[in-house]
């Protein structure tokens, strides 16, 4: 199987339920501020999971655990490989939830009727995205996509401070407009995908939350939430 990392149960992965989360290695971007720079790198020096082994963890858990959550790495690289995996896991009754960059618009059809709940990246303007090693015009149709059906859709933007200001959040803001909601993560320099990524500073949250209540007022609405 695919999966490079197991978190057998987390009570912030899936909104309101308990989940088991997988990590699944590489990655098609480079984005400097990645938390998860091993599973981009090094996947292969990290174990296997056996999905087999998943499998029985999660039919031993039937009544304790709500959802499963497949998070990278980007998990649309192995959509082919998802699918199999992912119906047995549907076929158990468990929700599912899938993380993705947004980059892959037909792996992402491939799954779609399997996922309850989407986590979509949205990094930068869809403009700047070449700053991440993307194409914005793809992130664009699969957040179109996802918007359509509101209730499946997370959305969520590191606000990293090379890449992030009031200005370009006021941008994406606008192709949001009608988004359930915008989760703000703030970066954290601890570990990174890139060196340079070390030296910067995050944002202090104080600014966060006047640039999030600047937005919220200028859309008449409570779009952005901060994790910080
Ligand atoms: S942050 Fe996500 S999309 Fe960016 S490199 Fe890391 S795993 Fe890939």
């Amino acid at each position: 199987m695919v999966f490079r990392g197991w978190h057998r149960v987390s009570h912030i992965e899936y909104p309101g339920r308990i989940a088991t989360v997988l990590f699944v290695a590489r990655c098609n971007f480079c984005c400097p501020f990645c938390h998860n720079p091993e599973l981009v790198t090094e996947s292969e020096s990290l174990p296997h999971i056996d999905g087999e082994e998943v499998l029985e963890y999660l039919r031993k858990r039937l009544g304790l655990l709500d959802a499963v959550c497949v998070t990278g790495g980007e998990p649309l690289l192995w959509a082919r490989e998802l699918r199999p995996f992912l119906e047995r896991v549907k076929e158990l009754g468990y929700l599912i939830k899938v993380d993705t960059n947004g980059s892959l618009y037909e792996e992402f059809l491939t799954l779609e009727d399997l996922v309850d709940l989407w986590g979509v990246d949205f990094k930068v303007p869809f403009a700047r995205y070449d700053l991440v090693g993307g194409r914005g015009e793809v992130v664009e149709r699969v957040l179109q996509r996802v918007l359509k059906r509101r209730t499946c859709a997370e959305i969520r933007t590191t606000i990293y401070p090379p890449l992030h200001d009031l200005v370009t959040l006021l941008e994406m803001a606008r192709f949001l407009r009608e988004a359930p909601v915008w989760y703000w993560q703030n970066f954290h320099r601890e570990k990174t995908l890139s060196p340079e990524a070390k030296e910067v500073v995050p944002y202090p949250p104080s600014l966060l939350e006047k640039w999030r209540d600047t937005i919220n007022r200028e859309l008449r609405r409570d779009l952005v939430t901060l994790r910080l």
